[in-house]
């Protein structure tokens, strides 16, 4: 019996994949178990047309451990294949696949690039043996190799139609024979315990729409024909079913149930309670089609913060899982969605490696992440009350996704944002949330032709919490003069609206900016003229201040209260804050300010007191700016430099 070499590629190739610290040794089974699901189907379409066709339930894989023989059998009764295909197919590798070994430039490239099939079973069998038999030959052949040495292929007896692929399973590598550099062991005989093999089917070939039978221990209770009433509990040896053969997802919306979907969404990512909502879609493009079944959990993860969460969906070819975290199938936006999807266009042997670059995967990537959006903006619409369970669990999510890579997806997430602002509040006392859209229906129309005292910005301000916010004088204002101010608590919050710029035209405007002013043009020129008039004033104040503060001046906008802070420029106040308590490397006087104005109430008493201490005790008007700058401090939640030094100086104005 000659022996033949396998051609050179599939030999060095072969060499490679045994000799590999593949992780994944445990995919062999999912390879064949495909590979004989391929040749159920071809021997299926084969029989369509002639007198003796085929039904799918004849069609079946049968796995069949020996842990005496440590034997591990795939058998199947498809299509088979003749002495020449066995020579043909399993003689050199990679037929189906693009090869290209000169772009290779390491072993490990070449492996990942390749996907596995067949030849995984060489990594964790010694010898293999395929004896197969197509339909109406007369003859049978066995293929048999010990791995890169080359195989042989003889004439042998099979009655029945089929493939029946016989793996003699490595010897155990233990902590005394490794011969892994790394001492790395393996028990490959764990592949012919039941337990083994129905994890490993039911992870990878749940859905392979053939049925896959093992034949393993199966604990039986039966009625007692002696003792009636009463039942027999014994293990036997039997065909047991494994895999559950339809995907949920393939079905078809109408015949899902609601309950079906849960369950479905509880045994597969391991959650107790029952998702949130559910979203899915068949979705048939011209360059790929897909089916997408996505859950948006009723709480996040308990690892979702940490750097252990790791983002992504199933995805399956056809049926078949290719990875069970697919992170390109998610932008870190929705990485809070768990699901699947399933399409025939991804390669079944696509590595990892390549999933990155895949165009197929791209177009479904972008497809999933437009699908969640219009699915989200649905919940916003249809079901307020679910939505708003949603934004309190992964609402800082989009916020970061507006934000994030200077914006790039803020057009498709700005419809998603919700906030609270001072226009409802709930029983409870707390703002209701709002969406962009509806705080814009509800702005000031102005009043006549000229629209006079229309508003044209979104006025929003921020701080620690809704009740400091609430406090700050010239929020009290804004809102006593008939303005909704949104209420932004999140530190992200600040920035994504920096991001967004506008929404649909209208500009987003602080009320702790500098510029903000919503007083008439009167009232503008009575305190154009005081500051005027208090220019010496306010020189002696800032001189004493110096750059803590860029400018002093009278203000309109602070209601009854005497004194608040306002920022000029592109850094606010929060968000010198939130900077400010970032873990950088900057030290302190590298970190961003904002530039502050210390606005003082024109209409306040305070105003007089400063006008008679300029006149009458200098020193004195420099412990009051101290003071004033240190209240306008603590209002916005900044503790001054030196509480001590400010608290002296407080009590000291008191005596
Ligand atoms: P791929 O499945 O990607 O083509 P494989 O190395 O897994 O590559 O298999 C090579 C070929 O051998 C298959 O394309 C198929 O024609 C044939 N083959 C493998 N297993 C079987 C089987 N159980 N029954 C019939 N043909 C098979």
């Amino acid at each position: 019996m000659e022996k033949k070499e396998f051609k050179a590629e599939s030999k060095k190739l072969l060499e490679m994949m045994i000799n590999s610290i593949y992780t994944h040794k445990e995919i062999f089974l999912r390879e064949l178990i495909s590979n004989a699901s391929d040749a159920l189907d071809k021997a299926y379409i084969n029989a369509l047309g002639s007198d003796k066709p085929l039904t799918r339930d004849e069609l079946e894989v049968k796995i069949t451990p020996d842990e005496t023989a440590r034997t591990l059998v795939i058998e199947d009764n498809g299509i088979g294949m003749t002495q020449e295909e066995l020579e043909n197919n399993l003689g050199i590798i990679a037929k189906s696949g693009s090869l290209d070994f000169k772009s290779a430039n390491s072993e490990n490239d070449i492996i990942g690039q390749f996907g596995v099939g067949f030849y995984s079973a060489f990594m964790v069998a010694k010898k293999v043996e395929v004896v197969s038999k197509p339909e109406g030959a007369d003859k049978a052949y066995k293929w048999e190799s010990h791995g890169a040495d080359g195989y042989t292929v003889t004439e042998t007896d099979k009655d029945t139609r089929g493939t029946v692929v016989t793996l003699y399973l490595k010897d155990n590598e233990t902590a005394e024979n490794t011969t892994d550099e790394d001492n790395h062991t393996e028990d490959y005989a764990e592949y012919l315990k039941d337990w083994k093999l129905r994890q490993l089917i039911k992870k990878y070939s749940d859905y392979v729409r053939y049925p896959i039978k093992a034949y393993v221990t199966k604990h039986i209770h039966e009625d007692d024909p002696d003792k009636p009433g009463e039942h027999i509990h014994k293990d036997v040896k039997d065909w047991d079913k494994i895999n559950s053969q339809i995907p949920l997802w393939k079905k078809s919306k109408s015949e899902i149930t609601e309950d079906e979907y849960a369950e479905f969404y509880k045994e597969k990512f391991t959650d107790w309670q029952p998702p949130l909502a559910t979203f899915h879609t068949h979705t048939e493009g011209s360059a790929v089609s897909y089916d997408a079944l996505l859950y948006i959990p009723e709480k996040p993860p308990y690892n979702f913060y940490s750097k252990e969460f790791e983002k992504g969906l199933n995805l399956y070819s056809a049926g078949v899982l290719i990875t069970d975290k697919c992170k390109e199938l998610l932008p870190d936006f929705f990485s809070f969605i768990r699901g699947l999807a399933d399409s025939p266009d991804v390669s079944l042997n696509i590595s990892r490696e390549l999933l990155q670059q895949d165009r197929q995967l791209k177009t479904i990537a972008k497809g999933i992440e437009r699908f969640i959006k219009n699915e989200l903006k649905k919940l916003l619409v249809n079901d307020r009350e679910k939505y708003e369970k949603f934004w309190d669990s992964f609402g800082t999510q989009i916020k970061f996704g507006v934000y994030d890579g200077f914006g790039a997806n803020k057009e498709l997430l700005k419809d998603l944002l919700l906030f609270k602002t001072s226009a409802d509040t709930k029983e409870d006392g707390t703002p209701k949330l709002s969406s962009i859209e509806e705080y814009i229906s509800r702005m000031k129309k102005g009043e006549g032709e000229e629209k006079t005292g229309e508003q044209t910005e979104i006025y929003f301000a921020s701080g620690a919490s809704v009740a400091k916010i609430k406090s700050l004088p010239q929020v009290e204002n804004a809102v006593a003069k008939g303005y909704e101010v949104i209420y932004l608590t999140d530190n992200v919050d600040e920035f994504a609206l920096q991001m967004l710029v506008d929404y649909e035209g209208k500009t987003f405007k602080s009320v702790q900016s500098a510029d903000f002013d919503s007083s008439t043009e009167e009232e503008k020129a009575e305190l154009a003229e005081k500051n005027t008039a208090a220019k010496d004033i306010f020189e002696v104040i800032k001189e004493h201040l110096g750059d803590k503060i860029t400018e002093v001046r009278f203000s309109a906008k602070l209601g009854s209260r005497p004194v608040a802070l306002s920022a000029s420029g592109a850094l606010s106040l929060g968000m010198e804050k939130v900077l400010s308590e970032m873990p950088t490397a900057a030290q302190d006087e590298h970190k961003p300010k904002a530039d502050k104005i210390l606005e003082i109430n024109a209409n306040h008493a305070i105003a007089d007191k400063l006008r008679y201490l300029a006149d009458n005790d200098k020193t004195l008007l420099n412990a009051y700016a101290d003071i004033l700058y240190g209240q306008a401090l603590l209002i916005e939640g900044i503790i001054p430099d030196d509480p001590a030094d400010f608290t002296d100086k407080v009590v000291n104005a008191l005596l």
